[in-house]
């Protein structure tokens, strides 16, 4: 059976324990591979060799590394096939979005951080004829990078990508529910001819390799995509410590529809948002805010297009909702379901876990589901459900939106459907989110600042942000 190794110093390696985890296939409910258990020790080996790996790593131009990371981006493509087809092998989603989106945006991760960091440049002040003032960003040194399992390639690439370009080793963690296609981009970095040691991959449970690399005393910052409570668990382990720290956490992502809407496209796009990826994304809109004057026939045309998705699997391209990631995650969003009803939602459509049969019969799928009927101080309706799940709730006017929107603890993301423009702007303003849309989803610039608010997070990734995170400004004044 598949073996998924660590990559350490280069080389593929088995963990020091020799322990590996079995990796189930979510489509099928089997395990297909085994992943590397992995510990401190073989962390700390990880940044024995990134150590070494630095100063010539760090020295070279900026232009060399982005040659790399260049190479790399271009073997990803090359790959697409099987990277999309592992992918999909290992979370359930369906193999033509891995093919469209998570494969293509891995590669475009390395690629436009190659690019990035040629641009990259400095402030600079002068105070008069005599003084000069600018500022050095150099690498930090040696990075914790540690992501999650709802868009494994293309989360864990954004990670490392910006890392790497300012100059800094890695040492890199994927979710332990889908690292298979970060064993092969392992394999990507070696053919790409990336130096020995400037980034690591070491696989494992969250608990071991991840605290572990979280607790080491010369890993300058993390990186950490997931849950709300893991990245408060990191943060009480690295902030004491003094690490820099970027938390890109959970969401729930307010969808406000106005009555002066694009109706046909809205429709389409707000059942997309709430249910693309099996609404395993983060950014996805699981509460949807509808206008009270057009609620009744909203609710009716949003569940007509809701039935439309097909669930089935991943494998079948028609397929819109595939398996989802977990037999522990399945049970999760099941139980959330029942909550909703204990909690007085009134089901408009799904609200069960679907047999595709055949070889797929003990796969893990649940029907798109929505319910109305729920107050926004209800559990349904604050805490992150992660999977298939919407509810409908309306509003009178735009100041009861904003409220809505915002009657979580989350931050992470919105979108407005409006073609008011003055509405679209207040709104924008006032719904307390790190992004959002005007009548789009999931659009957006990779230059821009990415991250989100109150207990969405800490920091911002993309373009400058990323790369002023990943290094350490230092001033230097002189005169003359
Ligand atoms: P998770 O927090 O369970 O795990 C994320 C990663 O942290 C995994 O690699 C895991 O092994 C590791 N980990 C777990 N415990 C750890 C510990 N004690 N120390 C160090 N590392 C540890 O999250 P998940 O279930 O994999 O992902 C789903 C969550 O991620 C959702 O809440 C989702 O909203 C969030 N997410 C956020 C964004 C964003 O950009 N804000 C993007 C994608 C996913």
């Amino acid at each position: 059976m598949l073996k998924i190794q660590n990559y350490i110093n280069g080389k593929l390696i088995d963990p020091i324990s020799n322990n590996y985890i079995d990796n189930y296939e979510p489509a099928t409910g089997k395990v297909f591979s085994q992943i590397a258990q992995s510990g401190a020790t073989d962390v700390e080996n990880a940044v024995e060799t990134a150590r070494k790996a630095f100063p010539s790593w760090s020295e070279l131009s900026a232009d060399d590394r982005a040659v790399c990371m260049d190479k790399i981006a271009d073997l990803i493509l090359k790959n697409l096939d099987e990277l999309a087809l592992a992918e999909s092998k290992d979370n359930g989603k369906p193999i033509w979005m891995a093919k469209q989106v998570d494969i293509p945006r891995a590669s475009k991760n390395m690629s436009f951080f190659a690019s990035a960091i040629r641009q990259f440049h400095s402030e600079f002040y002068q105070s008069s004829n005599q003084i000069y003032n600018y500022v050095l960003r150099q690498p930090l040194g040696i990075i914790g990078a540690i992501s999650p399992w709802n868009l494994p390639l293309y989360l864990f690439t954004w990670k490392i990508a910006p890392a790497l370009a300012a100059g800094n080793c890695v040492i890199a963690k994927p979710s332990e529910v889908t690292p298979y296609t970060a064993y092969l981009f392992s394999k990507i970095c070696i053919e790409a001819g990336l130096p020995a040691g400037v980034l690591n991959i070491v696989h494992g449970y969250g608990g071991e390799v991840g605290e572990a690399i979280v607790k080491h005393k010369e890993i300058k910052a993390i990186t950490f995509t997931g849950g709300t409570s893991t990245g408060k668990h990191i943060a009480g382990i690295a902030a004491p410590m003094l690490k820099k720290l970027s938390l890109e956490l959970g969401g729930k992502n307010p969808t406000i529809v106005m009555d002066d809407c694009n109706y046909e496209k809205t429709v389409k796009e707000t059942v997309r948002a709430a249910f693309a990826n099996q609404g395993e994304i983060c950014l996805c809109g699981s509460r949807i805010l509808v206008h009270e004057k057009i609620y009744e026939q909203f609710k009716k045309d949003f569940i007509e297009e809701t039935k439309k998705l097909k669930t089935g699997s991943p494998y079948d391209d028609s397929s819109k909702i595939g398996a989802i990631v977990s037999e522990q995650h399945f049970k999760k969003i099941l139980s959330y379901i029942e909550l909703a009803e204990e909690e007085g939602g009134k089901l408009l459509t799904g609200g069960k876990a679907f047999n595709p049969g055949g070889e797929f019969k003990n796969g893990w799928y649940i029907e798109p589901t929505v319910f109305e009927g729920l107050p926004q101080n209800c559990r349904t309706n604050t805490e992150e459900i992660f999977g298939p799940v919407a509810t409908l709730q309306s509003f009178k006017n735009i100041q009861e939106a904003i409220e809505l929107a915002n009657g979580t603890e989350y931050g992470l993301a919105a979108s407005i459907w409006t073609e008011n423009l003055s509405a679209a702007h207040q709104l924008a303003a006032k719904v307390d989110c790190g992004i959002i849309w005007i009548n789009a989803w999931l659009v957006r610039d990779l230059r821009i600042p990415f991250g989100g608010m109150k207990q969405s997070g800490v920091g911002r990734e993309g373009g400058e942000e990323a790369l002023k995170f990943f290094t350490e400004p230092k001033s230097v004044c002189m005169k003359f």
